[in-house]
């Protein structure tokens, strides 16, 4: 979702802190409300209900009244779609806001009056009960947009996100179909050949954060100095992330214009969190490397660029079947685990194809050709989402 500079005024800022605290409490009484529920009662309350108990606490306490309705009641309905991608699974479940760590409200039922173009590098949007705020006009707003999300992040700037789905951009017609693989070293491999990285710190900045790490463990707790390293190391984060946010949008608007059809592992990402730490009885394999590997892909936002994938390529994104992308050869369709050399390079035992390993799997992913380890390979009792590893199996 493109974000955009907020800048209120101070009194306004008092008042979007209020909006934000607002919206914090409805959520954190919902999250209690759902931690109370046990297997076995019945099915905890969902937005309708929650909706109008908050009409009725409104009616009663006078502090709930005081507040924005329109904020009050999408902090629920936020909470409700947090459990939808709870019981998906593709979410954690979701849990307390703490203030000045997870400040944000949404309003919906924006009209088209309500965002306006003042200049060439500043628009204004209308916030109810807090009044026109002005933001930087970075990029294009997408006609049409009906609700935003405001947020303060750590440091405590504030920022506008519009809800706007991006247009489909045009299938360019020249009928090429490319294989995107994620990466954990790279961050994603085309068929092609080409690798796109996502731009994280530089070497400097990674080393100045390190260093920054070494002084706030040596600082007092709750001194001056502590916030102040605190914020610095927030500001190189916050960085980071957004060089990844954009890259995602760059990389899936390239995508999106330069093949008609765009292939996909079709991996549960949460999935392969959970496969990785196993079970007591049957602990996971490579617990350790797989942890890393968990963060690979967090870190470099797949799931976001899948997400607008689909947005932009409507229509045009397929999943494919994830498993053996990796052992198999992309030349002779040969599988076996010692064709992966090592992390970087791929080299088939059958027909010496050699090639980079990420590149390899991209290659079997756009020919949708890769296995589909259903049944016999499936460790028992396990929705075990990782790549299987190849077991002798008796047939
Ligand atoms: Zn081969």
């Amino acid at each position: 979702m493109p974000r955009y500079r907020l800048s209120p005024t101070p009194e306004q800022e008092v008042g979007l802190l209020k909006h934000c605290t607002q919206a914090r409490l409805v959520w954190n009484l919902a999250v209690e409300q759902h931690s109370h529920w046990r297997p076995g009662m019945g099915s905890a309350p969902g937005y309708v209900e929650q909706a109008r108990q908050l009409t009725e606490a409104r009616a009663e306490f006078p502090w709930l009244r005081a507040g924005s309705v329109t904020v009050q009641q999408q902090a629920l309905r936020d909470f409700a779609q947090a459990m939808r991608n709870f019981f998906a699974s593709t979410h954690r479940k979701p849990t307390w806001r703490k203030a000045g760590r997870d400040e944000g409200f949404r309003q919906v039922a924006l009209k088209p009056q309500h965002i306006q173009r003042l200049n060439r590098r500043c628009g204004q949007v209308w916030v109810p009960e807090v009044g026109w705020i002005r933001f930087r006009w970075s990029r294009r707003v997408t006609p049409g947009v009906k609700s935003y999300r405001v947020t303060q992040d750590r440091v405590g700037r504030w920022h506008i996100a519009f809800a706007a789905i991006p247009d489909p951009i045009p299938a360019p017609g020249n009928s090429q179909v490319v294989g995107v693989d994620r990466g954990v070293v790279v961050s994603a491999a085309l068929s092609t050949g080409d690798i796109l990285k996502v731009p994280g710190l530089t070497g400097g900045e990674r080393r100045r954060l390190e260093q920054l790490h070494h002084r706030l463990a040596r600082c007092q707790r709750g001194s001056h100095r502590r916030r102040r390293v605190r914020r610095a190391i927030t500001r190189l984060t916050a960085r980071e992330t957004d060089r990844r946010k954009d890259w995602v949008e760059k990389s899936s608007t390239e995508l999106a214009r330069r093949f008609d059809v765009i292939r996909v592992e079709d991996l549960n990402i949460r999935g392969m969190a959970r496969s990785a730490k196993g079970t007591i009885e049957r602990p996971g394999r490579n617990v350790r490397q797989k942890a890393g590997l968990n963060r690979g892909i967090l870190a470099n936002g797949w799931g976001l660029l899948i997400t607008r994938l689909e947005h932009k390529a409507a229509g045009r994104v397929e999943r494919v079947k994830a498993a053996f992308t990796s052992q198999q050869c992309s030349a002779c369709s040969h599988i076996a685990s010692e064709n992966r050399k090592s992390q970087a390079v791929f080299q088939c035992i059958v027909c010496r194809f050699t090639c980079h390993a990420d590149v390899n799997a991209a290659r079997n992913i756009a020919a949708g050709r890769a296995v589909t380890a259903q049944g016999a390979l499936q460790p028992l009792g396990g929705a075990v989402n990782c790549e299987p590893q190849l077991a002798p199996v008796a047939f």
